[in-house]
């Protein structure tokens, strides 16, 4: 059994979607004392534990890698690719300073989201796998969605900038049909959705894996304690059993 948990933001104005950086850095430390962070596929141990950081915001490479290099930890981004430029020359305080609700029209002015620069970068330093995270960032339920474009187009699309093998989609908002999994499922053995269980090994539960919230944490232990723990557990057991 393991736990996959999903951050988003860091120091965000949206504080739902967000951690402030030395929350994140404390919370890091301690995940790197008590377990062992790994990438989809990996062998499963006691005490492993996967992070995943999705839309692959700036934020994510001005804060959290240099927090992954500094503890020696690995996490999973997740990347709608629509939004992500080659390069840019524009500053750091300028990339950062969007309001979160602003991020996505804004994207070629500002570029708020890493480059593939900086993705290949990440992706050098053994610190950081790639997912793709859909084309648009997409409800992919809604009417009219291509999803052959949002699932399959993205996923060749990072493999051909970025030179990895892309295995892993994260449902963007964590919503889903029969038809988006099984599309997913078909160009991916690891299939993310969002929801307070643990999961059993990378088949997931009912093949999707689950990912508890890791954002807003009111403390850097917060998601550990053992109360906490038991609630997954517990919600992890109903979902089996309801199969
Ligand atoms: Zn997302």
């Amino acid at each position: 059994m393991f736990s996959v948990v999903m951050y988003h933001h860091i120091n965000s104005d949206d504080l739902l979607l967000s951690n402030s950086d030395s929350m994140m850095d404390a919370h890091l430390a301690l995940i790197a004392q008590r377990y062992i962070t790994f990438f989809p596929g990996e062998e499963i141990r006691e005490n492993s534990i996967c992070l995943t950081f999705d839309d692959a915001y700036y934020d994510f490479y001005h804060y959290v890698f240099p927090l992954l290099q500094k503890y020696n930890l690995k996490a999973l981004l997740a990347v709608p690719t629509a939004y992500i430029l080659e390069d840019t020359d524009i500053n750091p305080a300028k990339r950062l300073s969007l309001k979160h609700h602003n991020i996505y029209e804004n994207f070629k002015e500002f570029a708020p989201f890493c480059t593939y620069m900086e993705l290949r970068e990440m992706i050098r330093s053994g610190h950081v796998a790639i997912a793709s995270h859909s084309t648009n960032h997409v409800d992919l339920t809604q009417e009219g969605i291509d999803l052959n474009e949002e699932i399959v187009d993205s996923k060749h699309l990072l493999e051909e900038k970025l030179g990895f093998r892309v295995d892993s989609f994260v449902l963007p908002y964590g919503k889903y049909n029969d038809a988006a999994v099984k599309l997913a499922r078909e160009h991916y053995p690891y299939v993310f959705r969002i929801g307070n269980a643990i999961n059993p090994s990378w088949k997931g539960i009912g093949g999707l894996i689950y990912r508890v919230k890791g954002d807003t944490l009111t403390t850097p232990d917060a998601l550990f304690m053992p109360l906490k723990q038991f609630g997954f557990l517990f919600k992890t057991l109903i979902k089996l059993i309801k199969r």
